[in-house]
C-alpha cells in the first residue's frame, strides 16, 4: 500500500479572505481515506523536522528567528503569512513529512507527503507561502547519511522553485528540472539544471509532448539514486494562480508519465504535492487524489513486479 504523510491536523490561523487553501489538506486526507487510497495503518502523522536537519540548508540566524517569532514586517509579507505558534508547528511537521515520505520511498518504490514542495524557501528567508524547503531538507538528510549521492528533481509546479534552485546552485549532486509558467511568479528566476518555460494557455497535448521531450535527458543527465517530484496541481485550467490550461486527464496523464519512467529505470520517487490554487477547492483536491491513486500503483519495492 501507498506510505502517505499528512500535516492537516497541524492547521494555523490565516486572516478571512486569504489566499492560501489550508482547508485543502484536510479535505484531501478525508478523500485519501474514503477513497481506499490509505487507511489508518498507511496515512502517517509526520515527526516535526529538527533544527539540525533544517540546518543542512537553512542559515541558523533564519531558523531561529522564525520559530522564535521574530522575524520583521517585510520578511513576513514576503512570506505570505502571519506568524502564530500553530505556523512553526505546522511548517516543521511539513518538512518531516518530506524527510520521511523520501525515506520511506527507497524502500517501497513510491512515497508521497500530502503537504510539502515549498519551493520557493530560500536559504536565508521563506517566500510565497513557503517557510522553509522540505525538499532541500529531505535530500541533505539522506545524503548526508550516506542513503543517497545524487538526486533528481522533477518540478512541475505550475511556479518555479527559484528557492530550491539557488540552494542547490553549484551542486552537482543535485539536478533541479522544472516546467513552469515562463510569466508567472517568481517574476525573477534562478536558473537551475534544466528550466522549460511554458506559455500561457499551454494545453495538454503541449504539456505533455514537452514533458515527454525532456523526461528522459533529465534522467540520464541527472543518473540519480532517487527522484522526488513536485506534483503541483496549479497547471490546471480552473486554477486562479497558474495561466495554464491542462486539463484533469492531462494532469493525471503527467503523473503516469513521471511515475512510468521512473519506474521503468528502476528509480524510487517521493512525491510532495505542492500548490493548487483552484477557482473551486474540490478540483485542487481531485487533482492531488487523482496523483495518490496514480501513485498507489507503483508502491512497490524497486525490482519487485507489481501486482
Ligand atoms: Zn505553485
Amino acid at each position: 500500500m501507498l506510505q502517505l504523510w499528512t500535516s492537516a491536523r497541524y492547521t494555523f490561523p490565516l486572516p478571512l479572505g486569504h489566499r492560501f487553501p489550508i482547508a485543502k489538506y484536510e479535505r484531501l486526507r478525508e478523500q485519501i481515506v474514503i477513497s481506499g487510497i490509505g487507511s489508518a495503518g498507511s496515512l502517517h502523522e509526520p515527526e516535526p523536522a529538527t533544527r539540525a536537519a533544517l540546518l543542512r540548508v537553512h542559515t541558523p540566524d533564519y531558523v531561529d528567528r522564525f520559530v522564535d517569532g521574530r522575524l520583521g514586517e517585510s520578511e513576513l509579507r514576503r512570506l505570505g503569512f502571519p506568524w502564530s505558534t500553530a505556523l512553526v508547528e505546522r511548517s516543521l511537521r511539513s518538512v518531516g513529512g518530506t524527510c520521511e515520505a523520501a525515506t520511506a520511498a527507497l524502500e517501497n518504490g513510491v512515497a508521497m507527503n500530502l503537504a510539502g514542495g515549498t519551493h520557493h524557501a530560500f536559504a536565508d528567508h521563506g517566500e510565497g507561502f513557503c517557510v522553509f524547503n522540505d525538499v532541500a531538507v529531505a535530500i541533505r538528510l539522506l545524503q548526508n547519511t550516506g542513503r543517497v549521492c545524487r538526486v533528481a528533481i522533477i518540478d512541475l509546479d505550475v511556479h518555479q522553485g527559484n528557492g530550491t534552485n539557488a540552494i542547490f546552485a553549484g551542486d552537482e549532486s543535485v539536478f533541479t528540472f522544472s516546467m513552469h509558467g515562463g510569466r508567472n511568479y517568481p517574476f525573477q528566476k534562478v536558473p537551475g539544471s534544466l528550466d522549460v518555460e511554458l506559455a500561457d494557455g499551454t494545453r495538454d497535448d503541449d504539456y505533455l509532448s514537452q514533458l515527454a521531450d525532456h523526461l528522459p535527458a533529465v534522467l540520464s543527465r541527472a543518473e540519480p539514486d532517487l527522484v522526488v517530484y513536485l506534483a503541483g496541481a496549479d497547471p490546471h485550467e480552473s486554477d486562479t494562480l497558474g495561466r495554464l490550461s491542462v486539463s484533469f486527464d492531462g494532469l493525471a496523464r503527467r503523473d503516469a508519465l513521471v511515475l512510468e519512467l521512473c519506474r521503468e529505470v528502476g528509480l524510487p520517487v517521493a512525491i510532495t504535492i505542492a500548490g493548487g490554487y483552484g477557482r473551486n477547492l474540490e478540483d485542487t483536491i481531485q487533482i492531488h487524489l487523482e496523483t495518490a491513486r496514480i501513485a498507489s500503483r507503483y508502491a512497490s519495492p524497486i525490482g519487485v513486479p507489481r501486482p
